[in-house]
């Protein structure tokens, strides 16, 4: 839906200014203007005292959707390594194409890649577009953007899956502009609605608090991205073979508006939890920053690493690349031990799926006990010690 003024209605009132949830209406010359951040919502409409503002339908998309087929998987790798969530798209990516009875392909970009491949091919894609050239070594928005939204047009997919990494948030968008259709973020489950096939893509919302399942009923590609850990990997089948089809790749003046100077690489980089076995997590309950001292001295007996809640991450104790839950990283360990964590939805919505989860908590109420295995109410500073001490013995 638009909105339009009527010229001829409206008295300059301004209260649809006032009104607009987008700061999209301006008054120019006694006369309201609906300006390019409208999102076409309508609270101005009945808001307008003098009926001037009237609801338009948008021009009908006369594209033919039937033309986009196929489910497309971006092959994010970094360094010749094909990121992890890449199997885990494939795995999510076959069971929709099998549901849509469509192939499934994977997109591949870089410089010196073309072996990798095989690997896609051997976590389920039946065909790979290839792009490789110079200026793709390493990721840059307008470059990859540019090879990818041009392998789009020309190959039409239904549906383009990214990992919701720092790269596929960064990616994502710009394509969905590109190819004029919409996005949804940070995807936690995916189905085809077996009526029209359609994509119904659902993601956590106002804080998690609610899950929202969104369809994108009038533009192709129906494009989402998905957090890291939170869909199953795709079986290896190794030797399994498919099609390379190579995109031409040509770059003008100006396509490329960035150059890699440097690759910094922090401690972020280097903490992975998303392939952690054992998890030992602290949050607020541990008082204060060295608490994670003796988190890291019962980690490393069980041969696992550290994490937090955010709270401990926002109090600074702990960087923010060692968070679980909503706005961190999703975990699917063997074994999660949660240190003073009340259990917050957001956090539980991090780490639910891990297969053992061991709370320990002085609160026995703490909502943290209903998604827990085993719980050990207590204070952690004398239940570590002495899980430690069995550990030795
Ligand atoms: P608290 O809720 O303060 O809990 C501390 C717990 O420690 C209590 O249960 C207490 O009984 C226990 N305790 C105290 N002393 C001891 C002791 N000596 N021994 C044992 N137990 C003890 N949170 C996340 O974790 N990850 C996210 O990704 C995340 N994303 C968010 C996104 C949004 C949009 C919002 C609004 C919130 C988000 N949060 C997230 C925050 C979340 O709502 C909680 O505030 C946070 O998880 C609480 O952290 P906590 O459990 O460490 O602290
Ligand atoms: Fe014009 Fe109606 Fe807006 Fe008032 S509320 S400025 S009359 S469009
Ligand atoms: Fe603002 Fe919504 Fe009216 Fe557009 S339709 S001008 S976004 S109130």
């Amino acid at each position: 839906m638009a909105v339009n003024i009527v010229k001829e209605k409206c008295r300059g009132c301004s209260i649809c200014v006032k009104n607009c949830p987008f700061e999209a209406i301006t008054m120019e010359n006694k006369l309201a203007v609906i300006g390019s951040a409208c999102t076409g919502c309508g609270v101005c409409v009945d808001k307008c005292p003098f009926k001037a503002i009237e609801k338009t339908e948008q021009e009908k998309k006369t594209e033919d959707l039937s033309r986009y087929q196929g489910v497309w998987v971006f092959a994010e790798q970094r360094e010749g390594k094909i990121m992890p969530v890449v199997a885990e798209l494939l795995g999510e990516g076959r069971r929709l194409a099998n549901e849509v009875g469509c192939e499934l392909c994977a997109v591949l970009c870089g410089f010196g890649v073309e072996a990798l491949a095989e690997e896609l091919f051997a976590f389920g894609a039946d065909k790979v577009y290839l792009a490789e050239h110079r200026e793709l070594e390493n990721y840059r928005t307008d470059a990859y953007t540019k090879v990818i939204n041009d392998a789009i047009e020309a190959y039409r997919p239904e549906i383009v899956l990214l990992g919701a990494t720092h790269i596929g948030r960064d990616l994502g968008p710009c394509l969905a502009v590109k190819a004029g259709t919409g996005l949804t973020a940070d995807c936690t489950r995916l189905e085809i609605d077996p009526e029209d096939k359609k994509l119904r893509q659902t993601r956590p919302a106002f804080g998690g608090n609610l899950m929202a399942t969104i369809i994108c009923p009038n533009h192709r590609p129906q494009m989402s991205t998905v957090r890291p850990g939170v869909m199953k990997k795709a079986p290896y089948e190794k030797g399994r073979r498919g099609e390379v089809i190579r995109l031409e790749v040509n770059f003008r003046e100006g396509d490329i508006r960035t150059r890699v100077l440097e690759t910094v690489k922090n401690i972020k980089e280097r903490v992975s939890l998303t392939d952690a076995e054992i998890i030992v997590s602290g949050g607020m309950g541990l008082g204060k920053p060295e608490g994670f001292e003796l988190l890291k001295l019962l980690a490393d007996k069980l041969g696992g690493i550290i994490a937090a809640s955010r709270a401990a991450v926002d109090a600074g104790w702990i960087d923010h690349a060692y968070q679980v839950g909503q706005t961190g990283t999703t975990v699917k360990p063997k074994i999660y031990i949660a240190c003073g964590i009340s259990g917050a939805i957001q956090h539980v919505a991090g780490m639910q799926d891990s297969e053992r989860i061991i709370a320990i908590n002085t609160n026995e109420n703490a909502p943290i006990f209903e998604v827990a295995d085993y719980g050990i109410v207590g204070d952690l500073y004398q239940v570590i010690p002495a899980l430690i001490e069995e550990l030795d013995k």
